[in-house]
């Protein structure tokens, strides 16, 4: 079975070939446009998608060396994520299957985040049912239950700002470009997490809260600030590795929790955030501390790309799960 695997969800254009659950080519054209603006303008993004779209899907099978006539069907994503982009892909992966006389299949961005785990690939293992997923994204920080392939309940996620937000925000108070994660990320390899201290949110259960760290981050800056206007500059590496730290132990004590209300300890991260790696160093030491089983996705499969959409395709695939060209794009949709 080949897939070709279209995702236009926000800012990325990527499209990828499957055969099977193996991937033979993974396309990811990225946006630089939106760093100007400090984050994603949509209208932007859906005209970007616009022009990249062809030229991502023909590498896409150019590098897999597959012609479009041994495709077996088309996957695209559904939703969530901005409406503008994602008709872009859709109506792309429409008209194609369509063109080729071969079956639509529609797929939900938050489980293929999710699902990513099951594409085969040297050196990494699959979870098996059930596990507990985390994802933490740009949109999205959510610990989910899974039981099957489209068995998945979220029993705990953000009550205000994503992960990923969290790590933008931050970096965009230290003055760091859109989309800073990656930044906090490699400046806080370099600098001592216990530097300054940030107060975690106090949130009941297994949701979580990220908007009041933005703020008590806010304030701190501006506080060193009038007294040492060097002082970001001064001590960028040691913030970035504090609040990195920060963050990982607000998700490490609802990982923790999570694990004991559902004697589940199989854990599977993902989403862009799960390229962190302060996050993926302390699960590989939480699975020697608490005798968890961790599933770190390979770095391209984590942050938006088509694999995971082929993945869910190929499950859907093996079912029939198909759609008309009257299926809708989505900006919300749950799991
Ligand atoms: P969603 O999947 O919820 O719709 P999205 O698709 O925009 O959101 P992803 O592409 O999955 O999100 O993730 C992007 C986010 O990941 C950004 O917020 C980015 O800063 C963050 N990110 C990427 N790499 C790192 C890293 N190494 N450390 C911290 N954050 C990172
Ligand atoms: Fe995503």
């Amino acid at each position: 079975v080949f897939i070709l695997a279209i995702e236009s969800s926000c800012d990325d254009t990527a499209a990828a070939v499957l055969q099977n659950d193996k991937v033979l080519s993974n396309v990811v054209a990225n946006q630089l446009i939106h760093t100007q603006y400090g984050g994603v303008v949509p209208e932007l993004a859906s005209r970007a998608h616009q022009q990249n779209i062809v030229p991502v899907v023909a590498a896409a099978l150019k590098n897999a060396n597959i012609k479009k006539q041994q495709l077996s069907a088309i996957a695209f994503t559904q939703g969530p994520g901005l409406m503008g982009s994602l008709l872009v892909g859709s109506s792309f992966a429409k008209s194609l299957a369509l063109a080729l006389g071969i079956p639509l299949i529609a797929v939900n961005h938050m489980q293929a985040h999710v699902l990513a785990h099951f594409i085969t690939e040297d050196g990494y293992e699959k979870p098996t049912f059930p596990f507990l997923a985390l994802t933490i994204s740009g949109g999205h920080t959510q610990i989910i239950k899974v039981t099957d392939f489209f068995d998945m309940t979220v029993i705990g996620e953000t009550t205000d700002d994503a992960v990923g937000e969290a790590f933008d925000k931050s970096a965009k108070i230290l003055g760091l470009p859109y989309p800073g994660g990656p930044l906090i990320d490699k400046y806080a390899q370099l600098g001592n997490p216990k530097a300054f201290t940030f107060t975690k949110p106090k949130v009941p259960g297994l949701n979580f809260s990220f908007s009041g760290l933005k703020t008590a981050i806010l304030y701190f800056i501006q506080k060193k600030k009038l007294e040492n206007p060097a002082f970001v500059d001064e001590n960028l590496n040691d913030i970035c590795a504090s609040i990195q730290y920060t963050i990982i132990e607000i998700l490490m004590d609802k990982l923790k929790l999570a694990v004991k209300e559902t004697g589940i300890t199989q854990i599977a991260i993902g989403g862009g955030v799960s390229a962190n790696s302060g996050i993926r160093n302390t699960l590989k030491t939480a699975e020697n501390r608490y005798g968890w089983k961790t599933f770190i996705p390979k770095f391209e499969y984590t942050t938006d790309n088509a694999a995971m959409i082929g993945i869910v395709g190929y499950q859907k695939f093996l079912t029939r799960t198909f759609e008309t060209s009257a299926v809708v794009s989505r900006a919300r949709i749950q799991l």
